[in-house]
């Protein structure tokens, strides 16, 4: 990584004037760092006719705390790769990279500003109609495709080692199981939420199941995940839905990405009783939501399902019922990790802006405790939901 340098705005734009490939060579072209993620810069380059694309790239420390948490710039190699493999499964929903340098942790990626950031738009109440059944075809095409089910088996170990992520899988190890379940600097919490963390530090039961799933999340190489799933990774329009920044992605298990997209469906839920007052309003938002769990649950596991029947290589995996197996353990799983998500989210480090951006502190703090509940009956309560359509009930009946 000798040629590493971080870009400031004149640096990124004559980079990538310097690559001669995205404008007209006599562009009158501009920067701009624009990025309001945690960990990245990100630019964006345009021409005086309205054409541009992004720069994103790597900082070798995480943005949001600054350098004294050192970050491996590898993540950008991760990153692009991960949206180049499942770009080429299921390119309708993945951010296209144009151009990639790993010295440099740069990728050049499409630009997707004439949509909006999901997370954002659901805290504006406002819908779109696609979003489970695009995120659930994202989510079954990527996993499939590269599965036991479907990839020769040298193949997928050669998979393994070149998408292993050791720096950060290991920053969701410990904020998505360790901290929010003991005593830990990092976790962020008022204090009238004390009780109700160390109810769920002190129950037993609780703890055996996050380990499990932390276990699993540890040694289930089981497809390449995009790792980090959240409404702020998705981009949407009335039209159409693209996932972007996957460098958590890792081969692990597939109920992690699932459970991550529900669980922040779930957070916009249970903050929407803190956010829209006149309650038909609400009530409707919220069956929005609820509606997008089940489409995503539904068509996730039909279009596995269709892929596995036409297109598994692995004989022994082709045995009568057992991708319907397979699949009804994923969705267990990923109501599971929804649960850590909630609670993560909650009282961990890093939350969300749904919850947050509420402003009356008593009010913040009722939806507080409901994602902590909600996220603990999820996780004690998943192993008893034998298909997706107990796990759809399961999550209604701990919402109303
Ligand atoms: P980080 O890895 O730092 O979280 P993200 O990939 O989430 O970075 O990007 C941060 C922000 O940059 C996004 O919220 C979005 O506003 C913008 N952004 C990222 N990628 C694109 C893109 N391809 N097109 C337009 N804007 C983008
Ligand atoms: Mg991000």
């Amino acid at each position: 990584m000798a040629d590493y340098i971080a870009f400031d705005n004149a640096q990124a734009l004559n980079y990538i004037e310097q690559l001669g490939e995205f404008f007209e060579p006599n562009a009158q072209l501009t920067c701009n760092e624009f990025g309001d993620g945690n960990l990245n810069l990100v630019f964006r380059i345009a021409d005086q006719n309205g054409n541009s694309i992004i720069l994103k790239q790597a900082l070798p420390y995480a943005r949001c705390v600054g350098e004294s948490w050192p970050l491996t710039l590898d993540r950008a190699r991760i990153e692009a790769s991960v949206l180049e493999k499942h770009g080429l499964v299921c390119e309708q929903h993945t951010a296209k990279v144009l151009h990639t340098n790993n010295d440099l942790a740069v990728t050049v990626l499409e630009d997707l500003g004439h949509m909006a950031i999901l997370r954002g738009e659901l805290n504006q109440a406002k819908t779109f109609t696609r979003l489970g059944t695009d995120v659930a075809t994202y989510l079954a095409t990527s996993s499939f495709y590269h599965s036991d089910f479907y990839l020769e088996p040298a193949e997928k170990k050669a998979l393994v080692q070149e998408f292993t992520n050791p720096e950060l899988c290991s920053i969701t190890e410990e904020l998505f199981f360790d901290d929010p379940y003991r005593t830990s600097e990092r976790n962020n919490y008022p204090a009238e939420l004390e009780a109700d963390a160390q109810r769920l530090q002190q129950s037993p039961q609780l703890l055996r199941q996050v380990a499990q799933l932390k276990s699993l999340f540890f040694s289930a190489p089981q497809s390449l995940l995009h790792g980090d799933v959240h409404t702020g990774s998705i981009f949407v329009d009335q039209n159409s839905t693209k996932l972007i920044d996957p460098e958590f992605g890792f081969f692990g298990p597939i109920g992690f990405d699932l459970g991550s997209f529900i669980g922040n469906l779930l957070l916009n839920y249970c903050a929407q009783n803190g956010r829209i007052k006149e309650t038909p309003k609400r009530r409707q938002m919220q069956s929005y939501l609820l509606t997008q769990i089940q489409l995503c649950l539904n068509d996730f596991e039909s279009i596995w399902l269709t892929l596995a029947a036409q297109h598994t290589r692995d004989l022994a995996l082709q045995a009568p019922g057992y991708a319907q197996q397979f699949i009804e353990q994923i969705i267990q799983d990923a109501l599971g990790y929804a649960g850590t998500e909630l609670i993560r989210r909650t009282i961990g480090l890093a939350h969300v802006v749904d919850i947050d951006g509420i402003e009356d502190d008593s009010t913040r703090l009722q939806v507080q405790k409901q994602t902590l509940l909600l996220g603990e009956q999820l996780i004690l309560h998943a192993e008893e939901c034998e298909n997706k359509e107990s796990a759809y009930q399961l999550i209604v009946s701990l919402v109303q």
